[in-house]
């Protein structure tokens, strides 16, 4: 089959070089193809099972492109778009349909047009959906998404999805009855610092497919791997690896068991920063070009602080530093960073910024408010902004 053509981002050695070239009054992000790369291939190298990317973290094309070429062929998705943002450009890639609640003309066109075969469901309605808008389970893949307990994570996400594991058992009978083959899932939360959450994870799965007393092909231990970020530098991957794996080996029913990771943020937030520019100076307070309402949602929602650097290629910067209190774009009051960037005390306008770790939930996350829509994205050669150890 012959490659779909997609017009490559220009790439620049530095983002000292993206800015002489492109004098950006506009966000721009900054892709480390090389660092993504590597993440890829430490997961598919590492991980004692089978790998998915969860698109939502970053769908952009680019991401894709790359993590495809490094060997990704699994792909979490949560949505038609999804789906066929993946199937139309990687046709011998697989996508997962991993949001527990779906529109039904979704199901049917996931399936009819998309042929995914593996579906998440946590309510018996789902399951009843999925039938009636598929027919027969012809080798179909459902995994049940059950609650397993939150300890240190940032986002909390058995709030919204996940049966409670007392109910499980029951719900994948009723899959097996279906002639579907089955799984059980579960998600431990975003930007996990437990290496045991996972471990727990897992062993509550176990005894829930013990108690159901049906064969269970699929172990899904979602995403919920951690980054770096300033000021939170969790354990390594290796950690929650051997964790899961030492949790799973455990048992027996780990021969007839695929398990699997669905990994957004740790594939990719150390691949990008954003270089954003100063459009004002008041005292301690700097104006920025993006913000809350477009990539940096999560230092708000998340409390993930980035790493910064104050760039400006046409001066000597202050080699002395102080708090400045960053403002977004927007003329939203809720459009100011919870917490300040340590800059170089001269930073003013025209100057810019370069937040590292920015690959995950930041140009995924952003909206027109206002009509500030950072769209720009480069390639650079240099390595990743990380935070300070
Ligand atoms: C968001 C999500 C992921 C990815 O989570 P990260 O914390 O970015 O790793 C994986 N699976 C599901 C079902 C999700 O909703």
């Amino acid at each position: 089959m012959a490659k779909i053509a997609v017009s490559p981002i220009p790439t620049f050695a530095t983002v000292e070089q993206v800015i002489e070239e492109l004098n950006p009054g506009y966000p721009v992000y900054c892709l480390r193809p090389a660092e993504i790369q590597r993440q890829a291939q430490y997961f598919l190298e590492n991980f004692p099972g089978r790998v998915l990317y969860a698109v939502k973290c970053n769908p952009h094309l680019a991401v894709l492109r790359i993590l495809y070429d490094a060997g990704i062929r699994h792909f979490d998705t949560a949505s038609l778009t999804e789906i066929a943002d993946v199937r139309e450009h990687f046709p011998q890639a697989d996508c997962y349909f991993m949001h527990p609640v779906k529109a039904r003309a979704a199901i049917q066109t996931a399936h009819s047009v998309y042929g995914v075969g593996h579906y998440v469901i946590d309510h018996v309605k789902e399951l009843e959906k999925i039938v009636e808008s598929t027919g027969s389970a012809d080798g179909r893949v459902i995994l049940v998404r059950i609650v397993t307990p939150a300890h240190d994570v940032q986002y909390q996400l058995s709030d919204k999805f996940g049966i409670p594991a007392d109910q499980a058992p029951e719900l994948l009978r009723q899959v097996h009855e279906a002639e579907f083959q089955t799984g059980v899932a579960f998600h431990v939360g975003s930007q996990c610092r437990s290496p045991q959450a996972f471990a727990d994870g897992v062993r509550t799965a176990l005894e829930v497919i013990q108690k159901a007393a049906v064969p269970v092909h699929y172990l899904d231990v979602g995403g919920g791997f951690p980054a770096p970020y300033e000021k939170d530098h969790p354990p390594p991957l290796e950690d929650y690896f051997s964790a899961i794996h030492e949790a799973f080996d455990q048992d027996i029913l780990r021969r007839d068991c695929v398990l699997m990771c669905e990994p957004g943020r740790a594939m990719v937030a150390s691949g990008c920063s954003l270089l954003v520019q100063i459009q004002l100076r008041k005292g301690n307070k700097l104006y920025i070009n993006d913000g809350i309402y477009q990539s940096l949602s999560e230092t708000l929602l998340g409390k993930i602080k980035f790493p910064a650097r104050l760039i400006n290629p046409q001066r000597n910067l202050s080699t002395t530093s102080q708090d400045f209190k960053i403002l977004g774009p927007t003329c939203d009051t809720v459009d100011i960073l919870p917490e300040p960037f340590n800059l170089p005390d001269d930073a003013d306008e025209g100057d810019w910024i370069e937040i590292g770790q920015a690959g995950a939930y930041t140009n995924a996350a952003a909206t027109r408010f206002n009509g500030f829509f950072p769209e720009t994205f480069v390639s650079v050669d240099a390595p990743p902004l990380l935070p300070a150890t």
